[in-house]
Parts: structure tokens; C-alpha cells; sequence
């Protein structure tokens, strides 16, 4: 489903990620967890190309493109694997002057060009799914956090991607709202999904996560199964790490 190979990304001098390779089958769940500043929310952004890696290549379903320094991607290439990924922000990016119904509709109606009535039955379903059937004609400022990251997922899921991502979906929450968007996504993985999530929630990592990368400084330090990776690292790099943060 996705395979990336080498990945390189640097911002000016600053070296991001030094040759990443992951790979991820259908309906599993990846878990990307590292300290502040080793590359997570680079590596997530590369995948629906918010940033245009450097070097490598990476292939999402059907697509395979390679990335070189200093080339950039044709529109067409860049739109078509946009829409085999759907992003779940930290912080929701909902339109604010649009109901959480319109929210979810956009990009149905607006990119897939779907018609609004099929629109909105979906968004409802979605709505439905995530817990908010009855605040469909709310505006997001009317939400709580977590119900408007709930509508994020809800919008993301809409345009039926290959693969949903999840940047940090937890961390803008006061803690007592992180547990309800945690059990939606987790309702998701158990559905099948296939979905990458970057999080410094280490037990619902634990509890979520096919197979977990832990990144340090641009690379990978270690990877495996959760059990492994978050209860027993191998790696000094990794006890290090899951030491400090235990
Ligand atoms: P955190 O857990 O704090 O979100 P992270 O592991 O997700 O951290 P990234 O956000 O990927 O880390 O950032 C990695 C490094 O790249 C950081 O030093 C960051 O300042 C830098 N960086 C990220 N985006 C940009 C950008 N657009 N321009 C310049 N530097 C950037």
C-alpha cells in the first residue's frame, strides 16, 4: 500500500530526515514516535506532499513517484496522490464560516464534484460514525476541541483516501477531550483502516499501532511491533528514549 524508500528532506542546511524507508499494508496501522524535533510530522507531511522530499522514492497504492533536488512534481502527479491520502491537522483546520455538515461536504462537492444531496447523506454517515450525528448545522466555534477534531476526521475520511494520516490529532486538546478522539481513531484501526499517526500518546500507541517507528535525528532508531518498540526497545537510542518519557 505504501512503500518509501530513502527519503531524504532538508530545510535549507537542516537535514530532516537522512534516508527513511517505511512500509505499510493495507488496513494495518503505522505509529511514528520520536522526540521533538527527529523528523515525525516531516516524514507525514512527505506522504501527501505538504513538503516535496528531496531525494527517494515512495509509492501509495497505484502511484510511484521519485523525488529529486530541485525538481518539482507535476500538478497532476502531486493531485493524484493527494487524493489517495486524507490529513487529519493538530489543529482541525475547519473552515470556520461553514457548518461542520459544509465542512465535511467541501471536498466531495468542491474536488470529487459530487452532487450535494450524495454529499451530504455521506457527511452525515461520517458524522454519525464519529459521534456528532445531531451537530451537523453547528459552526465549528459552537464545538468542543474534541468534537472539532472529530468533524477533522470525519472531513479527512470523506474523501474516501487510501490511507487517513494523523499529525499529533491529540496534542491542542485539553486532556480530559484526548480520550474521545483517541477511541474514534482506534474505532477506525479496529474497522480496518489503514492509517499513520504520529503521537506522543505512548499508551494508546501501544494500543493502537500494527507496527511502530521510533525516529531520532532524521533516522529511524527502531522499529517492530509495538510490544517491542515501546515495552522492550532493543536499541540504547530507544531505551534512552522510552526511559526518559516512562
Ligand atoms: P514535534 O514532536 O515537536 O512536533 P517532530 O519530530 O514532528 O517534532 P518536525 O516538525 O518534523 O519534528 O521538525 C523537524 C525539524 O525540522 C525541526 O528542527 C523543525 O524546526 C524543522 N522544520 C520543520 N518544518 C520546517 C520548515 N517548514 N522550515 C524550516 N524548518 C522546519
Amino acid at each position: 500500500m505504501l512503500e518509501i524508500r530513502n527519503l531524504h528532506k532538508a530545510f535549507g542546511s537542516l537535514e530532516v530526515l537522512k534516508g527513511i524507508d517505511v512500509d505499510l499494508e493495507k488496513g494495518k496501522v503505522l505509529v511514528i514516535i520520536g522526540p521533538s524535533g527527529s523528523g515525525k510530522t516531516t516524514l507525514l507531511r512527505c506522504m501527501n506532499l505538504l513538503e516535496l522530499p528531496d531525494q527517494g522514492t515512495m509509492k501509495l497504492s497505484d502511484r510511484k513517484l521519485e523525488f529529486k533536488s530541485g525538481r518539482k512534481l507535476p500538478t497532476r502527479e502531486v493531485t493524484e496522490l493527494r487524493k489517495r491520502t486524507g490529513m487529519v491537522f493538530q489543529s482541525y483546520n475547519l473552515f470556520p464560516h461553514k457548518t461542520v455538515i459544509e465542512n465535511i461536504m467541501e471536498g466531495p462537492v468542491i474536488v470529487q464534484k459530487k452532487d450535494r444531496a450524495t454529499a451530504r447523506t455521506q457527511a452525515q454517515d461520517l458524522l454519525a460514525k464519529v459521534g456528532l450525528a445531531d451537530r451537523g448545522d453547528y459552526y465549528p466555534h459552537q464545538l468542543s476541541g474534541g468534537q472539532q477534531q472529530r468533524v477533522g476526521i470525519a472531513r479527512a475520511m470523506a474523501m474516501e483516501p487510501d490511507v487517513l494520516l494523523f499529525d499529533e490529532p491529540t496534542s491542542a486538546l485539553d486532556p480530559e477531550l484526548v480520550g474521545e478522539v483517541l477511541r474514534v481513531i482506534k474505532q477506525l484501526a479496529q474497522e480496518g483502516r489503514t492509517m499513520v499517526i504520529v503521537t506522543h500518546e505512548m499508551k494508546f500507541a501501544a494500543d493502537v499501532a500494527d507496527h511502530v517507528i521510533l525516529m531520532d535525528g532524521g533516522y529511524i532508531v527502531e522499529q517492530g511491533a509495538p510490544q517491542q518498540v515501546i515495552n522492550n526497545p532493543q536499541s540504547p537510542r530507544a531505551q534512552q528514549f522510552m526511559n526518559r518519557i516512562a
